[in-house]
């Protein structure tokens, strides 16, 4: 099932989301939809925020679909590791259309559980750390325009007013 995915101006994007404590079918289902909206985006990733659940749950395919198999999901996702930098443009589903370059680690470990609760690793490198990142990001409320210099966020910050005034957010 296809999910509304929330839009930036929306308080529950800016939320510290909690972890996750029960492994049941609600979650398997919860995974299982927000793999298909990020499909249906089309998109690389996506947190359980953005479709308003304020659980610590992550989707990511860095691949968009293009390759069987990528599908990463992970259950209260901590980065362990961090190495080196990249800094390329970034967009983000819950802010379409707009796009700001972004400072993340070039290679992240990170961990976390499946959703059966075992401990799981990841590992990623490129466009799969910046995506990691950029997801785990949303579980502590945190946007990738947080990250930008304060001219270009406020820039991409007044055309969203503008949109949203004209009714087309
Ligand atoms: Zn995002």
């Amino acid at each position: 099932m296809m999910l509304p995915i929330l839009k930036y101006g929306n308080p529950i994007l800016q939320k510290v989301c909690e972890p996750v404590t029960v492994f049941d079918k609600t979650l398997e289902t919860l995974a299982k939809n927000m793999a298909e909206t990020m499909y249906a985006a089309p998109g690389v990733g996506l947190a359980a925020p953005q479709v308003g659940v304020l659980k610590r749950l992550i989707v990511v395919d860095a691949t968009a679909g293009e390759k069987q198999g990528e599908l990463i999901t992970l259950v209260n996702p901590e980065i362990i590791n961090k190495e080196g930098e990249q800094y390329e443009e970034e967009g983000c589903l819950s802010i379409p259309n707009f796009t700001g370059k972004v400072r993340r680690p070039y290679r992240v470990i990170v961990t976390g559980k499946d959703l059966q609760g075992r401990e799981k690793i990841v590992e990623g490198e490129a466009l799969l750390s910046r995506v990691l990142s950029h997801e785990i990001d949303h579980l502590n409320g945190v946007l990738f325009i947080d990250h930008l210099g304060p001219i270009k966020r406020d820039i991409i910050k007044r055309k969203i007013r503008k949109k949203v005034r004209a009714g087309e957010w």
